[in-house]
């Protein structure tokens, strides 16, 4: 028999933190321990097959099937040394989160025993039956193979007992069937756009980088209560649960004492992360109860991404061993503060310079600016498709509410970059911008104040927002992988410099010096961002929605109709252009994102409807009958008095059958709707009827807690959110 929710309650709070687990030395000993990095290549490797492999990682050169094999021997060793039996391609799917399959390292060794082998072969390729994952009818299920193939740029890793190889996962035909793949041509693309302007005011560069760096947002709950609810267990959300009394009203989390069960957590998952070569950085509680946020230093887009999903496998294995689970989820409790993973994105050069940082001199600072505002132009351009990239069925209740992003994608310049952009559009074009002191003298010139560099004013409604040598961008869900919006990102903007580039050299060769070209290039563009996507203000506010409508911005809300920006002209000339997606792709993938959406609400409809019906009307209908036990009671021993006496009773009694009917009407209704929605066979309509009964579950639970508000306490069957949340 199921424990009753207040025992499964007070075991939660009688936990104590577990023993964490404390590896010998300092961090920097064994930082790194379970990856194979250059210093294990050079430990592993002989000289030609360590020198073809990074000739491989750092210049993308082919590497021949003799080195593979010099280089899948190397790793064996190393990792038999760490008691590894299997390999797995790591893969990125577009499911949430990684996929993997092992093999052993066990053969036949043709004399009656077994060895371990390991060659280049397995290390470079492998055939998963593919057919099981999403594919957007690119790969009907008869053919169901697909190919992943090891991306070499991301370190090999070992996770248990576990070789793992991270790879890309593309179909028979050549489709993209990930995250990853996109993600490598998007970054290979914005590579080879800003290069050639780098190389204007510094022939040394040779790479372009694109960085990363998240900040993980996650809620921990106890996972006895988490047994409890079958709506966390199943749809990562709970569906229903009255506001607690207290939740973040006080401001008393954010920033608060980590309670040392969670500290407990978190020293070991930062453990596991450093002997994983993730420099974790930062960890505190954020602003809802129970959330915390975990970010590294900022990498390589590709490698930190990897890292992220890395982290986020950690994270949920982790907790189990300190009685908690993770919640990745952008929105588990109504009324508090949902998660996010804000990207921290830029570019910089092989020579170290951030290309969104104030420069050194004159020169440098053009370099800035140049980048600068052919970001904001992409961004502007692409807004529909900025917001597109980051929507999905669970972020969709972030959106729009009062928190990190609203539904518009706009940029925050703060103060300085408004002024100097401002300023710019004054001056003649062969004005040098310069960096002045701590406040700015004014002497005409174009200035970027000193303090600037480390000191950018902040506006936390913005979903893109500039922070001194980054922006920001904010409005990516928690459980997303940061790779569909950073594809999409770096796609913009390499299409923007790319543009540019050829206006900068048009002007060049009709004879302008080159800071003279670079700025009367610059000049229009400004003039059109400025007063459109550039916007300081409160972001929350409705005035905002009815502005940026009129500045062109676009406002949609629905999540299935959002999708629809993937597949317009605009943003197929993007991508095909760039090589990052075809337009087969392109479509195929949204045909993945409908059917992801409805899948999700189809979830959470069944789950809703079950459990008003299973658990709530019992427990509302059991509580109804102790009280008319009451009445009756009251009868017997009061005689014709007991009517005033059982008032409150009464009162209860009859709001019980008020509320339980309508939350009858309300499940009857929704099931009805989902009947109708699931013979639509278009995967677009489909989502579409879905999206109205996303809507329509908001009021259903809105029943059910007014239901949890004047039920009996003990007779209630879910735990509520005053002890999910302030358990730990
Ligand atoms: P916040 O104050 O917004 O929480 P932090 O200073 O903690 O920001 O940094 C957030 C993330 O931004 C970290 O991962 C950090 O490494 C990253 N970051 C810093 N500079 C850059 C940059 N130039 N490009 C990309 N990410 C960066
Ligand atoms: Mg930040």
């Amino acid at each position: 028999m199921s424990k009753l929710r207040f025992d499964v309650v007070q075991d939660a709070f009688k936990k104590k933190a577990a023993a964490v687990e404390t590896p010998e030395g300092k961090m920097s000993d064994y930082f790194g321990e379970l990856v194979f990095n250059r210093d294990k290549m050079r430990k592993y490797l002989d000289a030609k097959t360590f020198n073809a492999l990074v000739n491989c990682i750092d210049n993308g050169a082919h590497l021949d099937a003799a080195t593979a094999d010099g280089v899948a021997a190397g790793m064996k060793t190393w990792a038999l040394e760490h008691g590894v039996t299997h390999i797995t391609h790591w893969f990125q799917p577009l499911t949430d989160g990684t996929a993997e399959k092992h093999d052993s390292f066990m053969e036949y060794d043709g004399k009656g025993g077994m060895i371990e082998t390991f060659d280049g072969k397995a290390l470079v390729q492998q055939e998963p039956d593919a057919s099981s994952f999403p594919s957007g009818g690119i790969r009907a299920t008869f053919e169901a193979r697909g190919y992943t193939a090891w991306d070499p740029t991301s370190p090999v890793f070992i996770q248990d007992d576990t070789l793992c190889i991270p790879t890309v996962f593309i179909s028979y035909t050549g489709e993209a069937l990930d995250y990853k793949t996109p993600l490598k041509k998007a970054l290979k693309a914005v590579n080879d756009a800003a290069l050639p302007i780098c190389r204007m005011f510094d022939p040394k560069v040779n790479k372009v980088m694109s960085y990363l760096g998240w900040e993980q947002e996650y809620f921990l709950v106890d996972e006895d209560l988490y047994a409890a609810r079958p709506d966390l267990m199943l749809t990562g959300r709970t569906l229903m649960g009255h506001a607690s009394s207290k939740n973040q009203q006080l401001d008393d989390h954010y920033f608060g004492a980590i309670p040392s069960r969670v500290a407990a957590f978190m020293r070991d998952i930062e453990i596991a992360g450093y002997k994983l070569g993730i420099p974790l950085k930062t960890r505190h509680n954020e602003v809802a109860p129970n959330q915390f946020e975990l970010a590294p230093i900022y990498g390589e887009t590709n490698l930190s991404n990897d890292q992220n999903q890395q982290m986020m496998n950690v994270m949920n294995s982790i907790a189990r061993k300190h009685g908690f689970v993770v919640l990745f989820h952008e929105k588990p409790f109504d009324g508090i503060n949902g998660s996010g993973k804000h990207n921290n994105w830029s570019l910089g050069t092989d020579t170290g310079t951030l290309l969104l940082a104030p420069g050194k001199d004159a020169m440098g600072n053009l370099q800035f600016v140049t980048f600068f505002v052919n970001v904001l132009a992409a961004v502007q351009k692409h807004n529909d498709l900025l917001k597109a990239s980051i929507a999905t069925a669970t972020n969709a209740h972030r959106l729009g509410a009062n928190e990190a992003p609203p539904a518009i994608v706009s940029a925050f310049l703060g103060r300085t970059m408004t002024a100097v952009l401002k300023k710019l559009l004054e001056v003649p074009s062969d004005t040098p911008i310069e960096i002045a002191g701590k406040k700015g003298k004014s002497l005409g010139l174009v200035e970027i104040p000193e303090i600037f560099v480390d000191n950018t004013d902040r506006n936390r409604t913005s979903p893109f927002a500039f922070t001194g040598n980054r922006f920001e961008f904010r409005a990516v869900g928690s459980s997303a992988n940061c790779a569909g919006a950073m594809t999409t990102l770096n796609a913009a903007v390499a299409e923007q410099l790319i543009a540019f580039k050829k206006d900068v050299d048009k002007a060049m060769k009709a004879g302008k010096p080159m800071n003279i070209a670079f700025m009367d290039t610059l000049k229009p563009i400004i003039k059109s961002i400025i007063d459109v996507v550039c916007f300081d203000g409160n972001g929350y506010t409705d005035e905002w929605k009815k502005e940026a409508n009129k500045r062109g911005l676009d406002v949609e809300t629905n999540v299935p109709k959002m999708f629809k920006s993937f597949t317009t002209k605009k943003a197929i000339d993007l991508f095909t252009k760039l090589g990052v997606y075809s337009e087969k792709e392109l479509e195929a993938r949204n045909e993945v994102k409908w059917e992801t959406y409805t899948k999700k609400v189809q979830i959470e409809g069944r789950v809703i409807g079950r459990m008003a019906i299973n658990h709530i009307i019992p427990a509302a209908l059991a509580y109804q009958t102790k009280l008319l036990k009451n009445i009756d009671l009251m009868k017997d021993v009061f005689g014709e008095q007991y009517s005033a006496m059982a008032g409150v009773s009464m009162g209860i009694v009859t709001r019980i059958s008020e509320l339980v009917t309508d939350l009858r009407q309300q499940v009857d209704s929704m099931v009805e709707a989902r009947k109708k929605a699931n013979v639509i066979e278009d995967e677009y309509e489909k989502a579409l009827a879905y999206h109205e009964i996303a809507e329509s579950l908001f009021p259903l639970r809105k029943t059910i807690d007014k239901l949890e508000e004047i039920v009996d306490n003990d007779m209630w069957p879910l735990p509520k959110y005053r002890e999910l949340l302030f358990i730990n």
